[in-house]
C-alpha cells in the first residue's frame, strides 16, 4: 500500500504544508522525494524525524515515483507534468495551470470525489478561493439547488508565497519605524492597506482569481448555468482567506435551517458567539483543517437570498490539505 511521493516545490509554502500534513495523516510512503529549484539542492527538510536532502527538479526525477505533488507554479507544472505522467506517476498539482483544461478532473472530495476516476494521469486542485467558497455549499447545492453566488474575498498574503510573506512582514516593521520598502512581490504598499486583487487584469474587468472562481465553480459543480460573480481584495493577513457569499437558492431557506445543513456538513464548522458579536477570524482558523462558517442571515433586499462568513486556511483546505486528501482517493 506503501507510496513513493515526490514533491515539487517541497520548500514553499504549500510543499511545507503537505509535508506537515503527510506526516501527521500518517500517509503510507515508501520513499519521499523533495524538489525544489537549484537554490536549495542539498538543503535538508525534516520529515518524521528523518533529515531529506533536496532535490534539483529534472525531468527524470520521477522513475518509480507513485504519485507527484507538484506546487511550484504553473508554468513548471506545464513543463514536468508530461514526464512524470510518461513514468507512471500520477500528478496532483496544485497550480492553475491544468485546472480548466478538459479531460483533467478538478476535484474537491467533499463535492465531486467520482470525477477522479475518469484521470490518465493529471488531476488538478481547484483555486484556494474556490475551495473555500464551494465546501460551505456543497449541500446546499445537493438538497436545494443553487441559482447564483455572490463572493467577495479578502485574501491573506501567504497566497501569494513565502516570499511575499516575508516581505509584508519586513514592509509592516519599515513602516512602524518610519521607513520606506519596496516590497517587490505585491509591487504596491500593502502594510496597513487592502487592494483589489492583483492578479492580471482580463478584458472584461475581471481579474484572473475571480475568473478561477466562476470558471472552476461551473466545473466541479458540473453546471455551466450556475450564475457567479466574485470580487476579490487582497488584505494585510498573514494566512488564512476570508469570504462573504451572498447565495440565491431556488427556493426559501431559514436561517435555522440553513445552520443545521451547514452542521452536517463534511469539512465544515460553525464557528461563532452571537450574542457576544465574535465570528471566525484568519487569526483562529490559521492551521486548522476546516473551513469555519457563522453569521448567517437573510439578505433583506432578495427573495431566497442568505449570507455567509466564511474563513479557511488557503495552505491547508485550500490547497496542500485538498491534494492530500485527493491522494488518499487514489
Ligand atoms: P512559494 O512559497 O513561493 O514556493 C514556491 C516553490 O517553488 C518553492 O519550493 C521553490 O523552490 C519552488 N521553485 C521555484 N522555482 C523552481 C524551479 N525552477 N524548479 C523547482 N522548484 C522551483 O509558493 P507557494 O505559495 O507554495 O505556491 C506554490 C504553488 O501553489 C503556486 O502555483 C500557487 O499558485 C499554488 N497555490 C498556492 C496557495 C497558497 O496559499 N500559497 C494556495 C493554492 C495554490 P525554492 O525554495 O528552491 O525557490
Amino acid at each position: 500500500m506503501s507510496k513513493n511521493i515526490a514533491i515539487i516545490g517541497a520548500t514553499g509554502l504549500v510543499g511545507q504544508e503537505l509535508l506537515k500534513l503527510l506526516e501527521e495523516r500518517n500517509f503510507p510512503i515508501n520513499n519521499l522525494k523533495l524538489l525544489a529549484s537549484p537554490r536549495s539542492v542539498g538543503k535538508l527538510l525534516k520529515f518524521k524525524g528523518e533529515s531529506i536532502p533536496i532535490e534539483k527538479l529534472e525531468y527524470n526525477s520521477f522513475s518509480r515515483i507513485d504519485i507527484v505533488f507538484a506546487s511550484a507554479g504553473g508554468s513548471l507544472s506545464k513543463e514536468f507534468a508530461p514526464s512524470a505522467v510518461r513514468s507512471g506517476a500520477i500528478f496532483i498539482d496544485n497550480t492553475s495551470h491544468f485546472r480548466m483544461v478538459k479531460g483533467v478532473p478538478l476535484i474537491i472530495p467533499e463535492i465531486n470525489a467520482e470525477e477522479i476516476k475518469k484521470h490518465k494521469g493529471i488531476i488538478a486542485n481547484p483555486n484556494c478561493s474556490t475551495i473555500i467558497m464551494l465546501i460551505p455549499l456543497a449541500l446546499f447545492y445537493k438538497k436545494f439547488g443553487i441559482k447564483r453566488i455572490f463572493a467577495a474575498t479578502y485574501q491573506a498574503v501567504s497566497g501569494a508565497g513565502a516570499k511575499a510573506m516575508r516581505e509584508l512582514e519586513e514592509e509592516t516593521k519599515a513602516y512602524l519605524e518610519g521607513n520606506n520598502y519596496n516590497n517587490t512581490v505585491i509591487g504596491q504598499p500593502y502594510a496597513f492597506n487592502l487592494f483589489p486583487h492583483n492578479s492580471n487584469m482580463n478584458d472584461n474587468g475581471y481579474v484572473q482569481e475571480e475568473m478561477k472562481m466562476i470558471n472552476e465553480t461551473k466545473k466541479i459543480f458540473s453546471n455551466q448555468s450556475i450564475e457567479i460573480n466574485a470580487f476579490c481584495v487582497r488584505v494585510p493577513v498573514m494566512r488564512a482567506h476570508s469570504e462573504v457569499l451572498n447565495v440565491e437558492f431556488s427556493q426559501k431557506i431559514s436561517v435555522n435551517t440553513a445552520y443545521k445543513i451547514l452542521s452536517n456538513t463534511k469539512g465544515v464548522e460553525i464557528f461563532e458567539d452571537r450574542s457576544n458579536n465574535k465570528w471566525a477570524t484568519p487569526l483562529n482558523v490559521s492551521g486548522k483543517n476546516s473551513i469555519y462558517v457563522g453569521r448567517i442571515r437573510q439578505d433583506l433586499s432578495r427573495k431566497n437570498c442568505l449570507d455567509f462568513w466564511v474563513v479557511g486556511d488557503q495552505i491547508r483546505k485550500g490547497a496542500a490539505l485538498n491534494a492530500i486528501q485527493i491522494a488518499e482517493l487514489l
